[in-house]
């Protein structure tokens, strides 16, 4: 195994899955914990062997594959109280389990010992030596989880201490100080961790929780007072406020605390590392998460990005590449010159007309003004900004359309459009049904443009989002409507997703402007040329 200054040990798989909305499969534990190994993480936490039968199949599976860099751990709790280790059935799980690595929660809080287990504080105090002691006689590596410790601490301090030096007596190669229930100060953990010091000299650990914003700051305070090993999960998902981010941690500590963790490079990976999770614990992506946040370096003030443009470093904290992030700037009615010029250089736009940046501008602010917005509709200020080139030829031009809702007895609601374009000087007039308006002329066009564009058949509207402005003049609002079109590489390889906006007091109008840029962005691009790396974000497959 690596040996870093501070250890990482992650429990994503065991306390993230405690998050209220997370449920992970067994093959979604897999795959989470080979993601881990590759990224160099010293400890994995695979879960809970006594609390639940998939926990116990995912050690089975665990036991059978090559860790390049992780050691497997499962966790559980002290043997109960009166019962000798051989015959407890905490301590049994554990062993089943067939992990090099337990890590055994016991008791440090004077309230759940004679409260809540209703035992007495020196049975507590052996059931923490002779669980440590009997899994180390059976050959496992034990960590030692003091479960409650800076609350307990706050109790009865001479106690919790007490209760850590049965846990060093045992041999635990690691105590873990835990704050479980998130709400302990910084500066409270610092105390506290004096006190352990002076008091055991094993290496210690810690493990917080998020319940008052301090996890990742309470996380590094310990490091400062000492703490090796580190306890947290990916995105910070766990019970409640969740446990502390390593997505954010494992920077500060090879960033900007100088201490390595990770093998070399392996940093890079974060981003991705990040986002898979968010994808396989089906979570909506929090885009303003530091560091890997897809907003992490996102430009937005005129003022900002102006600056940027001359200096990388003058608002960023760090060069976004060593998570492997990237700089992303945005467009809005808070533009400036420069954003559209960052915009125009990422997508490969050429200026050729000087005007059109300022012409484009106004657009933007008078259209933003209607209740458009373009921070998430990057498609559709590209387009504008073609549309101002003098040598811009459009794919199609719109004749007319008309769409008709019908109900009829026996077939329910439908919707037929008909659509009237102009291809390259010839007029096509198409039909469709769908199943709503929307629906109904996105086929319709679609007809029309296929037979001359081929692209067409691997583009397809892929998520379609409605938002009423103005809610108070009830029907007379304005609608806003946001398209997602995503192009299939015919290789399989990759594909490429793009943003584009409507919005209008009519929501088929809105469509409509929406559906237009889509389609006019996929047909004048470098989609369209089968090179889509150079346009939007550029998703791997799922397969690979
Ligand atoms: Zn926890």
């Amino acid at each position: 195994m690596n040996s870093f200054p501070v250890q990482i040990y992650d429990t994503t798989l065991r306390d993230g899955t405690q998050r209220s909305d997370v449920s992970l499969s067994l093959d979604d534990k897999l795959r989470i914990a080979q993601k881990l190994d590759d990224l160099g993480i010293s400890f994995i936490e695979g879960g809970w062997p006594g609390s639940n039968p998939k926990d116990v199949e995912f050690f089975r599976r665990a036991a059978d594959i090559e860790w390049r860099s992780a050691l497997i751990a499962a966790f559980g709790a002290t043997r109960h109280a009166h019962t000798p280790p051989e015959q407890d059935s905490n301590i049994q799980a554990l062993l089943d389990a067939r992990t090099p690595v337990c890590t055994v929660f016991g008791k440090t809080w004077d309230l759940h010992i004679t409260e809540v287990l209703r035992t007495t504080l020196d049975e507590n105090l052996r059931m923490v030596e002779e669980s440590v002691a009997y899994l180390i006689a059976q050959g496992k590596r034990v960590i030692y989880d003091a479960e409650h410790f800076f609350d307990g601490y706050k109790a009865d301090a001479a106690y919790a201490l007490e209760t850590l030096r049965a846990a060093a007596r045992g041999g635990a190669e690691t105590i873990v100080l835990c704050d479980t229930n998130g709400g302990s100060m910084p500066w409270e953990i610092v105390d506290a961790i004096r006190a352990v010091r002076g008091s055991v000299s094993t290496p210690l650990g810690i493990h917080t929780h998020n319940d008052s914003e301090c996890a990742v700051a309470n996380t590094l305070a310990a490091v400062r007072e000492g703490a090796v090993q580190i306890q947290g999960t990916i995105n910070g998902i766990g019970e409640r406020c969740g446990n502390a981010n390593l997505c954010a941690i494992l920077p500060d500590l090879e960033i900007k605390m100088g201490l390595s963790c990770l093998p070399e490079g392996k940093l890079a990976q974060l981003y991705d590392l990040s986002h898979f999770v968010t994808e396989v614990a089906n979570l909506t992506p929090n885009e303003h998460m530091a560091y890997v946040g897809r907003s992490a370096f996102a430009h937005k003030g005129g003022v900002h990005v102006h600056a940027i443009r001359r200096v990388n470093r003058s608002y960023n904290h760090i060069e976004p590449a060593l998570v492997g992030n990237q700089m992303r700037v945005v467009v809005s009615e808070l533009s400036g010159r420069a954003n559209l010029l960052s915009k125009a250089e990422e997508y490969g736009v050429e200026i050729s007309n000087g005007e059109s940046v300022p012409q484009v501008l106004q657009d933007v602010k008078a259209l933003e003004s209607q209740g458009f917005s373009f921070e998430g509709a990057e498609a559709s200020v590209i387009m504008m900004l073609k549309r101002q080139q003098p040598d811009y030829k459009p794919p199609f031009d719109l004749i007319d359309f008309s769409v008709i809702v019908e109900h009829r007895q026996g077939r329910g609601i439908f919707a037929e459009a008909t659509v009237k374009v102009r291809v390259g000087g010839q007029v096509y007039h198409t039909a469709a049904e769908g199943n709503g308006p929307v629906d109904a002329l996105d086929e319709a066009l679609r007809k029309a443009l296929t037979g001359n564009y081929p692209v067409m058949e691997h583009t397809h509207l892929v998520d379609y989002k409605v938002r009423i402005l103005d809610s108070a003049s009830g029907t007379a609002a304005t609608t806003r409507v946001l398209i997602d079109t995503r192009y299939d590489d015919p290789s399989g390889l990759r594909s490429t997703r793009w943003s584009t906006v409507g919005a209008s007091g009519n929501i088929i109008e809105a469509s409509w402007q929406a559906l237009q840029d889509a389609y006019e962005y996929a047909l004048t691009t470098a989609v369209s040329n089968g090179n889509s790396e150079k346009a939007f974000e550029t998703l791997s497959n799922p397969a690979d």
